[in-house]
This record gives C-alpha cells, sequence and structure tokens, in this order.
C-alpha cells in the first residue's frame, strides 16, 4: 500500500515526502556513482514528491550524458535523493531508501530489490554479479 514517507538529510536541513510502496520495488546499480555512494534506490514521479525545506542547500553534481541530478546537502554531504526523467522523459525522483526515516526495518528487509546495469548503460538487465552492490 501506498503511505507518505519522510525522507531527510543527515543534518536535517534537506527535508521531504514522498508517496510510495516499497513493497512495489526499490533499486540497486552497478554505476560509477551508485557503487561508489552506496546507493539504494526508490523512484517515484515528480508528483509523488515534495520538497518540504532546504532547496538553498542543495548541491548539484552531473557527470557523463548529464541527465541525473545527483543531489547532495552541502552541510552535510548527504545524497537524499536524485532528479531525473524516468524512461518515458517523465520527471522522476529516484529517494534514498537509507534516507527515509523512521521505516520499520523489516518494511526494508521485505522490499523487493531489483539490480541494474547501468555500468553498460542497460538498466533493463541486472549485472552478472550483485552481491558486492
Ligand atoms: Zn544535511
Amino acid at each position: 500500500m501506498k503511505q507518505t514517507y519522510r525522507g531527510s538529510c543527515h543534518c536535517g536541513a534537506v527535508r521531504y515526502e514522498a508517496d510510495l510502496n516499497l513493497a512495489q520495488g526499490t533499486a540497486k546499480c552497478n554505476c560509477s556513482i551508485c557503487f561508489k555512494t552506496r546507493s539504494w534506490m526508490a523512484f517515484v514521479p515528480a508528483d509523488a514528491f515534495r520538497l518540504l525545506a532546504g532547496k538553498e542547500f542543495l548541491g548539484d553534481y552531473q557527470f557523463g550524458k548529464r541527465t541525473v541530478h545527483h543531489l547532495f546537502c552541502t552541510r552535510c554531504g548527504v545524497r537524499s535523493f536524485a532528479r531525473a526523467t524516468d524512461d518515458k522523459g517523465n520527471p522522476a525522483y529516484a529517494l534514498r531508501v537509507n534516507c527515509l526515516d523512521g521505516v520499520d526495518p523489516q518494511v526494508l528487509v521485505n522490499a523487493p530489490v531489483v539490480y541494474m546495469d547501468m555500468l553498460h548503460d542497460d538498466f533493463r538487465s541486472a549485472p552478472a554479479e550483485t552481491r558486492h552492490l
């Protein structure tokens, strides 16, 4: 069932809320930035995301094709969400599951994980090895 979660960075300057159902799937990826930042994501469309605070604290990092805004808190450094577009070109957000506040650990344990091989530009396929992600 969809519910409203609150998410935040470590220092609390950046805060948001989003409507999603973690049981519908989360994602991990092997691309260069996801690997280095241990990314665990849940995707939501733009109309399910509301930034509550911290717009002025958001730093923006882009690389490669510059399709994703890898946002981070300029005070504490935590990446609590990213902004991009979905595969149909609609605005979307990639929330960091680990930055959602107060989630029952059992909900996280039960959340399905889809692995994406973005190191090879293939979000439809899982990498050959995923245990280290
Ligand atoms: Zn912060």
